[in-house]
């Protein structure tokens, strides 16, 4: 069985559509085909919500926008005979959104359950289109096997509840499964929720894993994935083939081409993805499996994780200096925050990187973790650098490589960018640097063209 997952674009508009069931109808085994919202709807189903809690009365023609960009896609894309049921369907799903937005407006909030709600018809109403539109399909809704629970005011996926329903809900017989990807319910309220912004290739991943596919195709708008991101870099090239480790630490690193969790429940069952561009079915794409892992040395991509924020914390002794590590990192994973260890030429102690999202948070555990300490040891008290750019560059193997990052880092300074922190023999496969966000794309250009062409 194979699992196919189609991006925004891929289901965008009626050419894309097209594609996509060429696509699957060519496909002769049981196949599992899971989609975005159509390109561009949930930013606009967002918009929408907003500007219906601000009570701006324009809500209601974004709505009838949404609409008829819908209604307009099924008029082109399915057969006469199923035309009047799916835009039955589609309108039924319309009509309650359109309350949603009415409800917003009178009460003018916005709490993220709601929004949660409002998202979740951009996958609802793609995935009855996509079902229509091809031969032999079956819709099953995740919403009843996509399963989160809240960890740290999040919603993230419950795996192990999620693969049980899987495997139950896809013991029927079938050929073509769709499924919208991205929405998910609450384990215990079953309220609507989902796996965050680009999650679709993370219900593909779940659904993948739990079903022992042979393959996870990632179909999107590009040949597959690149040295870097081809708007970024128009010189930028397909990568044949890729690791797990390669493709995870670039996606971490701001790689868009899949969303970072998607990569863990594949590799862990040795499921090889592929990336593949749906207007150029016959393109190669990129393959990603476990074989690639010991094969030497090459760069395989350069990336750029935007708003990142660099902490330190020194200590007038040596001796004193794993004990603030470890009081650190162990107070920060009790929160639920993740950090990247660096080393910074200009800050002694400890140094390491957190998402600039979550700097206040960082600086008030810290500062609680040490306050009783802070009077004798004022050192104790973190020195935050915000405003700042990772550049990624990622390919297994570096130890083959000892000198990379040092030349990486002189290329970087003599064209006068400022190299605030970096990471240099903490992994095999990534070195990052960490500089001043307005200096990231120059970065950008001059490690590409260093390394990867
Ligand atoms: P989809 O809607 O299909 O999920 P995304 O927009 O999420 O597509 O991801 C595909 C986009 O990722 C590409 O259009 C490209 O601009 C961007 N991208 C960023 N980095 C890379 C990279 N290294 N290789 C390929 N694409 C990349
Ligand atoms: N439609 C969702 C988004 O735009 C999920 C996805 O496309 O993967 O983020
Ligand atoms: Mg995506």
């Amino acid at each position: 069985m194979k699992v196919l997952k189609f991006g925004g674009t891929s289901v965008g508009t009626p050419e894309s559509l097209r594609n996509v069931k060429r696509i699957v109808e060519g496909i002769d085994s049981q196949t599992v085909v899971v989609v975005s919202a159509l390109g561009g709807i949930t930013d606009r189903l967002i918009a929408t919500a907003r500007l219906a809690a601000a009570d701006n009365p324009a809500f209601r023609e974004e709505m009838e926008g949404i609409a008829a960009r819908h209604f307009n896609v099924i008029e082109q894309v399915v057969d006469e005979g199923a035309k009047g049921q799916t835009r039955s369907e589609v309108a039924r799903l319309l009509e309650n959104l359109r309350r949603i937005f009415e409800g917003i407006s009178l009460i003018r909030h916005l709490p993220t359950q709601t929004l949660d709600l409002v998202v979740s018809f951009g996958e609802r109403m793609s995935s009855v289109i996509v079902t229509s539109m091809i031969k032999g399909a079956k819709r099953f809704d995740s919403l009843s096997f996509i399963k989160t629970e809240e960890w740290f005011g999040k919603n993230v996926a419950d795996q192990k509840l999620t693969t049980a329903l899987i495997k139950d809900t896809f013991n029927v017989s079938f050929d073509k499964a769709i499924v919208p990807g991205f929405i998910s319910t609450d384990r215990d309220s079953g309220i609507i929720t989902n796996l965050g912004r680009g999650g679709s290739d993370f219900t593909a991943a779940l659904v993948a894993a739990a079903l022992d596919a042979s393959v996870l195709e990632i179909w999107t708008d590009v040949d597959g994935f690149m040295t870097a991101d081809p708007r970024l870099i128009p010189n930028a090239r397909v990568v044949d083939r890729m690791s797990f480790v390669e493709s995870m630490e670039l996606c971490t690193y701001g790689a868009k081409v899949i969303y970072p969790p998607t990569i863990y429940p594949v590799f862990h069952k040795n499921i090889p993805i592929r990336i593949l561009n749906t207007f150029k079915p016959e393109a190669p794409g990129t393959f990603i499996s476990d074989s690639e892992r010991n094969e030497g040395f090459s760069i395989k991509g350069v990336s750029v994780l935007r708003g990142t924020s660099l902490f330190s914390l020194a200590s007038e002794m040596a001796s004193d200096l794993t004990d603030v590590e470890t009081r650190t990192f162990n107070a920060l994973a009790r929160q639920g925050i993740r950090l990247y260890p660096v080393s910074s030429p200009g800050n002694r102690g400890v140094n390491f990187a957190v998402s600039s999202e979550d700097e206040a948070k960082t600086r008030s555990v810290i500062v609680s973790e040490f306050a009783p300490d802070i009077p004798d040891r004022p050192l104790l008290n973190p020195v935050v650098t915000d405003k700042l750019s990772t550049l990624a560059v990622v390919g297994d193997n570096l130890k083959d490589q000892p000198r990379l990052g040092a030349r990486i880092r002189n290329s970087l300074e003599r064209a006068g960018l400022k190299v605030c922190a970096f990471s240099d023999g903490m992994s095999d496969s990534t070195l990052t640097f960490m500089l001043p966000r307005e200096e990231a794309d120059d970065a950008l250009r001059i490690v590409h063209a260093l390394v990867a062409e």
